[in-house]
């Protein structure tokens, strides 16, 4: 039974979450992507609010204007929610404000209508009103408080009458109507929120195909130029050391002529697999070229990341690469240096790339197999 009740609630998409840290940013892109549009639906119900007005009328002419003060005061309410988003209230906080300002602004329209002769029987339709808003509005949130504010919507009117605020609502005509109504009210949250959640996977998996490299799995060159110069700011603003590596497989062109092309392409895999074995999570691994690396060492001043970088080439040389179906494969790397203790205002990204990149055809000249680093004093 309860299997069976889980299963449906997964078709439903009601059981589809992500892992915890998924969930945050999934959030996150729903509020953001939604806000916009919550924020204009709602502002455009504050003048369907007031403009219902002309119902009162229709329902009692004369107490019409007696009603008037409390329709306006029910949009004023209202308007509250897309002031609060536009003001950037929390995510969290959200939630239940929205359900505060809906719960009272029913507990009012109850009020309203018993200003009315007979405007608690004609005016009972106008509490499926509050669903309408409660699909709009629950865009922006997790499901579960949305969902609990459209069953208190639905139940809030039962205890206000049982507790004598207003006993001529006629409870069974209000149930009947608002039941059906609640329940329509919760599959469109249900909706939305799996179609958002299908949308949420698929940007996912096209931003991760856009920023890695498909051969080695580690990042490309895009992920590279946009997240390169963050690290770069972030350590000139705090005034920490930054360094980075340009890698070169030394003779490459014979691995491809000598084992073929896919063979060549394994041997920049398996490189990859072991400069990533060697750095810290903070550092910026990315695939530069055809078989050409790149790093990026944050908090890490130049006479450390040749202690980094010479671990690299010292792993990558002793190891024998393995190519399958039993053979192997001996290679070597060349690595070019260059850091800062300090990193200087006029010195940017390519401008560190360009100096790495000079070592690095130093150490090709130097026969090989070698680190060579451009190591600076600290600056007094
Ligand atoms: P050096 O020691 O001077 O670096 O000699 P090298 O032969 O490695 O010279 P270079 O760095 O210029 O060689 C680049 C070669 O890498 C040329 C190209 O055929 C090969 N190559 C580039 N991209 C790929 C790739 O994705 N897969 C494979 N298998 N080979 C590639
Ligand atoms: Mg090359
Ligand atoms: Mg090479």
């Amino acid at each position: 039974m309860l299997r069976k009740l889980k299963s449906i609630l997964q078709q439903i998409g009601v059981d589809d979450r992500f892992d915890t840290a998924t969930e945050e940013s999934y959030l996150d892109f729903k509020f953001n992507d939604s806000r916009g549009v919550v924020i204009s639906v709602t502002i455009a119900t504050f003048f369907l609010i007031i403009g219902l007005w002309v119902w009162d009328w229709t329902i009692d002419p004369p107490h019409a204007m007696d009603a008037l003060p409390t329709r306006i005061l029910l949009g004023v309410i209202e308007i509250l929610y897309p002031i609060a988003l536009a003001a950037g209230v929390r995510r969290a906080v959200l939630p239940w404000l929205l359900a505060l300002i809906v719960l009272s602004m029913e507990t009012l329209f109850l009020y309203h209508l018993t200003l009315l002769e007979g405007g608690l029987v004609y005016g009972v339709s106008g509490f499926m009103f509050w669903f309408m808003i409660s699909v709009f509005t629950g865009l922006s949130f997790n499901l579960a408080p949305t969902l609990l504010t459209v069953v208190a919507i639905a139940v809030l009117p039962n205890i206000l009458v049982r507790l004598g605020l207003a006993p001529q609502l006629e409870l069974p005509l209000y149930n009947a109507l608002v039941w059906p109504t609640c329940l329509i009210a919760m599959f469109g949250n249900l909706a939305l929120d799996r179609l958002y959640r299908r949308l949420f996977r698929y940007r996912r998996s096209i931003e991760h195909t856009a920023r890695i490299d498909t051969l080695t799995g580690i990042a490309n060159r895009f992920h590279f130029s946009e997240a390169a110069p963050v690290l770069l700011e972030l350590c000139r603003r705090h005034e920490h050391p930054i360094s980075a590596f340009m890698v070169d497989i030394d003779h490459f062109k014979q691995i491809n002529d000598r084992y073929g092309h896919p063979e060549g392409d394994e041997v920049i895999r398996l490189v990859a697999d072991s400069m990533r074995t060697k750095l810290r999570n903070t550092d910026l691994l990315a695939r530069y070229g055809g078989e050409e690396f790149v790093v990026i060492l944050p908090e890490t001043p130049p006479h450390a990341a040749v202690g980094v970088a010479e671990s690299v080439r010292r792993t990558i040389a002793e190891k024998a690469l393995a190519l399958g179906a039993g053979r192997s494969i001996r290679i070597t790397i060349s690595i070019g240096v260059a850091g800062y203790d300090l990193l200087p205002d006029d010195i940017g990204l390519e401008e560190l790339l360009k100096q790495a990149d000079t070592r690095l055809y130093e150490a090709k000249e130097g026969g090989r197999n070698r680190v060579v680093a451009a190591l600076r004093a600290p600056l007094p």
